[in-house]
């Protein structure tokens, strides 16, 4: 396959540093000039929220509709997701829409989310509208399939074995930053575990990563103190909005047009679209304009 190339970089319009420390000033100085800066600068920020990246969230059991544990899972989100909107309107967001993308979508208790924040659920496009967005924050992630001692480790399901966006492999953090990226919106921060964490910083290295616990198989790890992990995320949310006011950085953009394969566990149905190249009885490679296309082609 050929090497992936990436477009990244730094938008031509960031301020200088001496200005980033005169702007985080501004927003330190007061709870009123905070008020004032989010109003001017307007920041939106989308919040895509997973669980198997929760603080708190080591087995699968957690993250499973119908199982008793369930219910511990979703309080261990609704905790990082208030930590993370919180973050997000102490940084000078002005607008925030978190949007639940796990399994079957419905995992929000929407009475004890942050009541300044709007609530995408259930299964609807991920993407369409996102253009609005000054940033995406990919909340609760988790890393890509197989990943060593990583928790509940996969990559968009655990059907998939490996995938590979312009013969680069990818999990879910390029996955979603290339889509995103697609529509000109940049992934401001990520949180999850350790393994994620520098998943994530190897492909963006600006992406401000909030660990909140450390892997060391796929359902077991060390889970940092509830109050520590939920102030991690407050703070990082809010340093990424920071930095955002200031120097918005240019969207994860595969060069077009993108090549994605994919490597099934078993064996899956033949591809109904004659353009889909089969590679071997599980892996079937297509080439799209762009990611969220070429995806799309696979099913
Ligand atoms: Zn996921």
């Amino acid at each position: 396959m050929k090497t992936a190339k990436v477009l990244i970089g730094t938008a031509a319009a960031c301020l200088t540093m001496g200005a980033f420390a005169a702007e985080n000033a501004n927003v330190t100085a007061s709870a009123g000039a905070r008020g004032n800066s989010a109003q001017e600068s307007g920041m939106k920020i989308k919040i895509f929220c997973d669980m198997e990246g929760i603080s708190g969230i080591l087995a699968k059991s957690q993250v499973t509709h119908d199982h008793p544990r369930y219910a511990e899972g979703q309080r261990c989100l609704m905790g990082d997701l208030n930590a993370c909107i919180q973050g997000c309107f102490s940084g000078g967001a002005a607008k925030v829409t978190v949007q639940d993308i796990h399994s079957t979508c419905r995992n929000i208790v929407w009475d004890e989310l942050d009541g300044r924040a709007a609530c995408i659920a259930g299964p609807t496009s991920r993407f369409q509208g996102i253009e609005e967005f000054d940033g995406l924050i990919l909340l609760g992630y988790h890393a890509m399939a197989g990943t060593p001692n990583a928790i509940l480790a996969h990559t968009s399901s655990h059907a998939w074995k490996n995938f590979w966006m312009n013969g680069e492999k990818a999990g879910e953090f390029a996955f979603e930053a290339a889509r995103a990226g697609e529509h000109g919106v940049p992934v401001i921060m990520a949180s999850g575990d350790d393994k994620f964490c520098r998943e994530a910083k190897a492909l963006i290295s600006e992406v401000v990563a909030v660990e909140v616990k450390t892997g060391a198989a796929f359902e077991a790890g060390t889970l940092l103190p509830k109050t520590v992990a939920h102030q991690k995320i407050r703070q990082g949310a809010e340093e990424a909005v920071r930095k955002l006011r200031v120097c918005k950085p240019k969207p994860y953009v595969l060069s077009s047009p993108v090549t994605v394969r994919l490597e099934w566990v078993e064996r899956p149905a033949l591809p109904g679209n004659p353009a889909v190249k089969i590679i071997d009885a599980r892996t079937y490679e297509v080439t799209g304009e762009n990611a969220e296309k070429a995806i799309n082609m696979l099913f």
